[in-house]
């Protein structure tokens, strides 16, 4: 494998949408009619602004949306495997010009500037991105929730530090970028999860990192699904994770998107994200980005495999799920370990739930303790 130099954002320039406090301002005293977006969308539009989704610069349009759904592309050519829309619920009139967007409460998230509105083809969204029309997978209800109408045009976005313990490790890509090149970093892989980090998953990250100058534990906080573990406390568990490596080859940081749950697909647009975020490689799971048994546990990977590199433009390193195994003694996984399943240790995720909200202690091979304590604290309340 030839490890790239450096990573070139999708489509050769990081888009910068900001919107500063004075132009904010005037935005949010400047009398244009608003539209009350929902978290999913407040998360696109930051991602959007901040260059995460580059080249994207705002919500996509008719012609761009069929050619996002029907050939995993923009209309120039460039790969892009999700569309990404702005739904305009009825009442709400729009006679071109601006639209100030907001969230529940009112506050000014952004503006953007109408070039069209155009009605949403959700059937097709839903086969042919998702693989499904079922209304029972989480990803494809939010496309069918979503209203029929949808406006499309270039978006600028306020892009303030956000609360917390996550807020302050939710970088943007210029400032990831920034932060490879402080630490010497030509190669970087990035690690995108929504779920606690264990053992196994420490273990990809670690024959990754084996072969790449940095890692970036990217995990993504914005809306998931129910049940999904909060995050503010799965950034304490990385954080113990990563006591496990040494300080000068990660970084910790959180990505503010939603989750599509669109395996395949979603995979592709982890992979371009991280790119953006200056990753030269990318961990792909067993059944990644999935939901459910909507996908094969490989369909994902094959995906990738089938695209040609320049393309994608970042390197995919496809795993397979890791255990400890008895006889081993070590870390494994079914290419690295001969021995029967008899001798792995290894837990459903319902079985880790389950253990965890009985106040257990999962197999010190299975989970480090100190990750154990702070689910259990968080089960508990
Ligand atoms: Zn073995």
């Amino acid at each position: 494998m030839q490890p790239m130099q450096s990573s070139l954002p999708h489509g050769g320039q990081l888009v910068d949408r900001r919107l500063d406090a004075d132009e904010a301002g005037a935005v949010a005293s400047g009398g244009l009619a608003s539209l009350v977006v929902t978290a999913a969308e407040a998360a696109d539009l930051r991602a959007l602004a901040t260059g995460a989704y580059s080249p994207l610069a705002g919500f996509l349009g008719a012609k761009e949306h069929q050619s996002v759904v029907e050939q995993m592309r923009l209309p120039d050519g460039l790969l892009w495997p999700i569309p990404v829309c702005l739904g305009l619920p009825d009442g709400i009139r729009v006679d071109g010009g601006r639209l100030a967007l907001r969230d529940e409460r009112g506050r000014l998230l952004g503006v953007v500037e109408v070039a069209e509105v155009f009605e949403r083809d959700r059937q097709a969204e839903a086969q042919l991105v998702y693989g499904t029309t079922d209304p029972a997978h989480p990803g494809v209800a939010r496309v069918l929730d979503a209203p029929a109408r949808a406006v499309a045009g270039p978006i600028q976005a306020v892009v303030e530090p956000l609360d917390g313990p996550v807020g302050s490790r939710a970088l943007t890509p210029s400032q990831t970028r920034a932060a490879f090149a402080e630490r010497g970093w030509a190669t970087v892989v990035g690690f995108q999860t929504r779920n606690p980090v264990h053992r196994a998953h420490e273990y990809l990250m670690k024959c990754a990192l084996e072969m790449v100058d940095g890692l970036l534990l990217h995990p993504l906080v914005g809306p998931t699904k129910e049940g999904d573990v909060p995050a503010e406390v799965r950034m304490r568990a990385y954080e113990a994770v990563l006591g496990y490596f040494p300080p000068s080859r990660v970084l910790l940081s959180a990505l503010v998107a939603p989750m599509r749950y669109a395996g395949p697909r979603e995979a592709i647009l982890h992979a371009l994200v991280r790119k953006n975020y200056g990753c030269t490689h990318f961990i792909v799971g067993r059944d990644h980005a999935g939901v459910g048994s909507y996908y094969g546990p490989f369909d994902a990977q094959q995906l990738l495999a089938s695209l040609p590199a320049e393309d994608l433009g970042i390197v995919p390193l496809r795993f397979d799920n890791a255990f400890w195994c008895r006889r081993c003694q070590a870390m494994g996984t079914a290419k690295t370990c001969p021995h029967p399943d008899g001798d792995h240790v290894a837990l459903s995720g319902t079985q880790v739930r389950s253990m965890l909200a009985a106040g257990q202690l999962p197999p010190p091979e299975f989970s480090r303790a100190e990750v154990a304590e702070l689910l259990i604290d968080a089960y508990r309340t």
